[in-house]
């Protein structure tokens, strides 16, 4: 099969490797697409900042927003999943597992390969049904918007509604795919007013089709003012990198308020914890999906997608073929250019 390789820093090169036979009750499947994900742009600049969480190079370099088909014993057309990937390599059995956290688990399993390459093998515990008819991008926006709705349903401020955000005003910090599916699980979840940060016009224009009623952009407008003026509260941090835009969220929310970070952030970041005491702030580094309520995220978040796909399908903006990953990171990367998702398609 061939597959992508991140050999070094911003060095991606697609090969031939011996295909993948599933082991044990591993199911295999094919990658119809997967999306181009924050984290892997910031694995692809900087590798060694990941050193000891995952082997440098491995087939597929663990792209995880992933739509496959389940090849079927007859050769027919198999069901289409996504693979919720948590759950394509844990144990099932130890406390984070049974406790609906499967990103914690204690005895996971290393894939062989990931999502930018021709197929994986998975536990089938992972596969989400596509709905008929959902188009094969609109589903790889499964796994970030699962990210955006578990930071709301695991946040403070949605346990002490009863499981809604109504009447809740939030202000979501970036214009990025996650900080668009931020706005987007907010005004599904019920949120009574939206305010975005983004930096770019596709940014801004999608934010606003998505649910945001006021929309800043962070050259021109004084941003921390605004937002104050605003009253978030809630604050999403959806940026990551340097350490300016938590700082921002922490000076921004109302008191009694909170901060939910989804950004991944290069180094150790400070906290003005006076700040934070005096206002009676709370934090959550919201760290990707799982179940809660009963419910997994995925499952939430593949029913949003349903329930409006004019709203969600113009986020993926470009489409490569899997020999040109370079070439796809290499655009992800460049927000200028009005990317906001794109996906990779074997
Ligand atoms: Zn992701
Ligand atoms: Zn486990």
């Amino acid at each position: 099969m061939r597959a992508a390789f991140l050999d070094g820093a911003e060095d991606i090169a697609v090969r031939e490797v011996p295909p993948i036979p599933a082991e044990g009750h591993l199911v295999e499947i094919d990658v119809i697409a997967c999306g181009i994900c924050g984290s892997d742009l910031h694995r692809w600049r900087r590798p060694d900042l990941m050193a000891g969480q995952i082997e440098p190079s491995i087939p597929g370099m663990a792209g995880h927003e992933v739509v496959a088909r389940v090849p079927r014993a007859d050769g027919g057309r198999g069901r289409r999943v996504v693979v919720e990937p948590n759950l394509a390599g844990n144990c099932g059995k130890c406390g984070a597992c049974l406790d609906g956290k499967a990103v914690f688990c204690s005895n996971r399993t290393a894939l062989r390969s990931w999502g930018f390459s021709e197929r994986m093998a998975v536990n089938a515990s992972s596969l989400f049904d596509v709905p008929d008819g959902m188009a094969d991008d609109l589903a790889s926006l499964t796994e970030p918007l699962a990210c955006a709705v578990h930071a709301y349903r695991a946040s403070h401020t949605f346990a002490a509604q009863d499981g809604t955000l109504a009447g809740r005003r939030i202000a979501v910090i970036g214009g990025g795919a996650i900080g668009l599916l931020a706005i987007a699980a907010a005004t599904r979840l019920g949120a009574d007013a939206l305010l975005c940060v983004a930096r770019y016009p596709r940014q801004a224009a999608a934010a606003a089709t998505l649910g945001a009623i006021e929309v800043l952009d962070p050259v021109v407008d004084d941003v921390a003012s605004r937002i104050r003026k605003f009253a978030p509260d809630v604050v999403v941090e959806a940026v990551g990198g340097g350490p300016e835009t938590f700082d921002l969220a922490v000076r921004t929310v109302n008191p009694g308020g909170e901060v939910l970070v989804l950004g991944l952030f290069d180094d150790p970041t400070h906290l003005d914890t006076r700040r934070a005491l005096f206002r009676e702030l709370r934090l959550l580094f919201s760290m990707t999906y799982g179940v809660v309520d009963g419910r997994h995220d995925f499952e939430v978040a593949l029913e949003f997608l349903e329930s409006d796909p004019a709203a969600f399908g113009g986020l993926v903006s470009h489409r490569f073929p899997l020999e040109e990953t370079a070439d796809a990171f290499v655009a992800a990367a460049d927000k200028s250019t009005g990317a906001l998702r794109i996906v990779v398609a074997p």
